[in-house]
């Protein structure tokens, strides 16, 4: 049995990391400041003597002893991340320098949750984990585009000057039950649109594309790279590099649904990528084949009836 550190345990892909490490039989502290999680996510395991929950900001150092920490603490949603910026800076730099801080003295296995945004708008398609990405450092998206990308270079610099065991994912668009239905991401904000009969809210032509990947896929990859050896500290790609536009995305849930919701155009935000895919070329050789197993659909579907149900509670 492994003592585990989630930060950012309280929110969408951390709640069900939470679940999955405490079934495979581990102990697990959940840490989170709840600004875009809740315990709503993890109320199930309150009870479990494995589990245990702390609320802390990882902006202050904080300390216990633990084998492995999985570094998710950070809004992932552009309405979020936006809301309160120099917040989301501190929140990926000082959260990467006090849980590595951790890592080091308590000689612990750390994996940092990065982002495909490291890439920006890029224009190397699709994304290998050599390209260096188009970021505008100074735009609305930078707080945490470059937060991220400084915490890379954190993790990657305190592995090299002191050693640290370090894991570095890029995560591309994740979606599943669990999302908070005001997230303001485009799978969520779509599924609730069409499940409330209200407009489908697309940004810019809708001509944009994402490669999106369900949550488990996810888990199952993160996992995986935890388990590699020390010598392989990534950065690498976990996504599913079927790619497609807003539009395809709408009409899909449109589909699934049987919703006559009405598509409604609206502007596009500043530096919205115009495409992303990854290239997991990388993973599939150095996580013994990993490949996401869910196309869209069906992850589509799983995702509905969740949010189809949260929807009836209320
Ligand atoms: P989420 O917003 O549901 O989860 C983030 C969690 O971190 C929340 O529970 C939030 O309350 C917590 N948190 C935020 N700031 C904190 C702080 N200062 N101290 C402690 N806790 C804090 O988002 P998610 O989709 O579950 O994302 C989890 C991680 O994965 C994030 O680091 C995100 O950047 C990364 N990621 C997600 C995606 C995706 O598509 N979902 C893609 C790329 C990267
Ligand atoms: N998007 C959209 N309508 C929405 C929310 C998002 O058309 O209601 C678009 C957004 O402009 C972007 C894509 O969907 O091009 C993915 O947005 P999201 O915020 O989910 O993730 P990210 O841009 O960080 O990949």
């Amino acid at each position: 049995m492994k003592r585990i550190l989630i930060t950012g345990g309280a929110g969408f892909i951390g709640s069900h990391l939470c679940d999955r490490l405490i079934n495979e039989g581990n102990e697990v502290i959940c840490l989170d400041n709840y600004f875009t999680g809740s315990k709503s996510n993890i109320v199930h395991l309150l009870n479990n003597p494995y589990f245990e929950l702390i609320r802390h900001d990882v902006t202050h150092p904080f300390f216990v002893e633990v084998d492995e920490i999985y570094n998710l603490a950070c809004p992932a949603s552009p309405v979020h991340y936006q809301y309160n910026s120099i917040k989301t800076i501190k929140t990926s730099v000082m959260g990467a320098i006090n849980m590595l801080g951790l890592a080091k003295r308590i000689k612990a296995k750390i994996l940092q949750a990065s982002t495909s945004e490291v890439y920006g708008d890029p224009d190397i398609h699709p994304q290998p984990e050599s390209y260096w990405g188009k970021v505008n450092p100074i735009g609305i998206r930078s707080c945490y585009d470059e937060g991220k990308r400084c915490a890379e270079s954190l993790f990657l610099n305190y592995h090299r000057q002191n050693n640290v065991n370090i894991k570095v994912i890029r995560i591309f668009n994740t979606y599943g039950p669990r999302m908070n239905p005001n997230d303001g991401r485009v799978v969520s904000n779509f599924i609730v649109q069409a499940l409330k009969g209200e407009p489908i809210t697309i940004f810019g032509n809708g001509m944009q594309t994402r490669s999106f990947q369900y949550v488990d896929d996810l888990l199952e990859g993160m996992i995986r790279m935890m388990q590699t050896d020390n010598s392989f500290t990534g950065p690498i790609n976990i996504g599913n590099p079927n790619e497609f536009s807003m539009i395809e995305l709408a009409k899909e849930i449109l589909d699934i649904t049987g919703s006559s919701s009405k598509i409604e155009y609206k502007p596009l935000p500043e530096d919205d990528p115009t495409q992303r895919q990854p290239d997991i070329s990388l993973a599939k050789e150095k996580l013994n084949g990993w490949e996401p197993k869910i196309q869209l659909r069906e992850g589509l579907i799983k995702t509905i009836h969740y949010f189809d149900q949260l929807l009836q509670q209320s």
